[in-house]
């Protein structure tokens, strides 16, 4: 056991890619640098044949057990359709996530890999061949993490037959101790696992007990065998044989695909676009990252502008547009991409005109999908914006008389609304372009996992609060 975790120490090493600068490019304006950017560090997670057996022994007896106490209805011979087992508790980004390896279905091991998609999107170290989906919170993982941000939910409603919560959460490599993980049986009798949430952040439901498709299971994290923060979702069909919820050529576990709506092998898109005052910081893990992400420029001030892509392939274009307040376009370039990447991201500076002040726009166009950020010429005082959203249960229902509190994050500052009767609340005259965070309470709800991080630049509205 030893001597496979240095040697899968290594592997991840070598997987590491080399940090890729942005080429200058002829199609650039002069005034636009050429800043920086490249490859996001891939992120995986490993499992001993000894720890998966004795997952494997506890979830046969609570099964058992469970049926013994009529808690586990007889399976059921209808199909089950898996929804996507993650979700963004926040709104700032697009999307949040991207997928670093998928099930190996080659048995031999060390080095011999296959995708689904007969690629080598996925890992294998000696006696162990990688048999889940790794989806990783991208951009800011460990950001999102500390902020509750990425959400796993349940992929297919069923009963939860197995739970661990506790364990640290910050780990960067392999040999980790045990994950924080939950465990649920979909009527068909297939079982769902979902590994290295965050410490204390698993529903409050305990084995036995039912969920529902789509329905809070805890907190992306990075506990037990983990290089960051992800969810290790993994299935089991209902003769506990391993399953690759995608249907492809290379599938040999199973002929036909789990998911409702199966997401192409590369899912191409921008998941954030983010203006920021100095390029945004990748410490070592597990330092939270710090994005430098700034909405409100003083005239003449540098802005650094960075797009954030899952599944950027090789060749594949970028236009950038920066437009005036008045729509026009102030100026514009492309970027190509030198290479593919799970996740990548790219950043330009430039020096801001000292006018026209006021709001102006960052658009790229990518694949199809436009993404568009404001940002502020001006003093930040000078932007007041509104802020709204809903705090409800966790069933959508509106709860009328919380408190949500609204404190600056650099000033400790804070105001507080009450809920209406729909549970919507309201703040007025809030300083675009300062941080902020935002909490419930209401002596009957719990909101622990609901803190929400914003920093506005425009009139923001859908901040909703959903309790536990
Ligand atoms: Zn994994």
């Amino acid at each position: 056991m030893r001597s496979s975790a240095r040697t899968l120490l290594c592997l991840l090493f070598v997987l590491v890619p080399v940090f890729v600068f942005a080429q200058r490019s002829d199609r650039e304006p002069s005034q636009i640098r050429s800043a920086g950017g490249g490859a996001a560090p891939d992120i995986s997670d490993s499992m001993t044949d000894e720890q998966r057996a004795e997952i494997q022994t506890g979830l046969e007896q609570n099964i058992a057990m469970l049926k013994a106490v009529g808690k586990l209805a007889p399976e059921s011979p209808l199909a089950v359709s898996l929804n996507w087992p993650v979700r963004k508790a926040n709104f700032t980004d697009v999307f949040i996530e991207g997928i670093s390896n998928y099930v190996d279905q080659n048995p031999a091991n060390p080095g011999s890999t296959l995708d689904w998609n007969c690629g080598t999107r996925t890992y294998d170290v000696a006696g162990y061949n990688h048999g889940g989906i790794d989806i990783f919170s991208w951009p800011f993982g460990w950001l999102k993490m500390d902020n509750f941000q990425v959400e796993v939910v349940a992929a297919a409603a069923g009963t939860i037959i197995q739970k661990a919560d506790g364990n640290f959460d910050r780990n960067c490599a392999m040999g980790g101790g045990n994950p924080n993980m939950i465990f649920v049986r979909h009527s068909d009798g297939s079982v769902a696992w979902y590994l290295h949430m965050k410490a204390n952040s698993l529903t409050s439901k305990g084995v036995g007990a039912t969920v529902a498709q789509g329905e809070f299971l805890g907190v992306v994290g990075s506990s037990g065998s983990s290089s960051g923060p992800h969810l290790h979702f993994e299935l089991y069909n209902a003769s506990n044989q391993l399953q690759e919820p995608y249907q492809g050529a290379c599938n040999g576990l199973n002929a036909n695909s789990w998911w409702a709506v199966q997401e192409p092998y590369r899912n191409t898109r921008i998941n954030a676009l983010l203006t920021h005052s100095a390029p945004p910081s990748f410490p070592t893990c597990p330092t939270q990252e710090v994005p430098n992400t700034r909405f409100v420029f003083s005239p003449g001030a540098t802005i650094y502008m960075a797009a954030y892509y899952r599944d950027q392939l090789t060749g594949q274009q970028t236009q950038w547009e920066m437009l005036r307040p008045d729509g026009s376009t102030y100026t514009s370039w492309t970027h190509t991409s030198p290479n593919t990447y799970n996740a990548s991201y790219w950043y330009y500076s430039l020096a801001l005109p000292s006018s026209p002040l006021g709001t102006w726009k960052l658009r790229t166009t990518f694949q199809g999908q436009t993404v568009e950020r404001p940002f502020a010429i001006g003093p930040p005082s000078s932007a007041l914006v509104t802020l709204s959203g809903r705090v409800t249960s966790f069933g959508g229902r509106g709860i009328a008389g919380a408190n949500v509190t609204l404190t600056n994050s650099a000033t400790g500052a804070n105001r507080t609304a009450l809920t209406n009767r729909n549970g919507i609340y309201t703040f007025a005259s809030v300083t675009a372009g300062e941080s902020y965070t935002m909490t419930a309470s209401q002596r009957r709800y719990t909101f622990g996992n609901a803190v929400r991080s914003v920093t506005p630049v425009e009139n923001t509205a859908g901040l909703d609060i959903v309790a536990r």
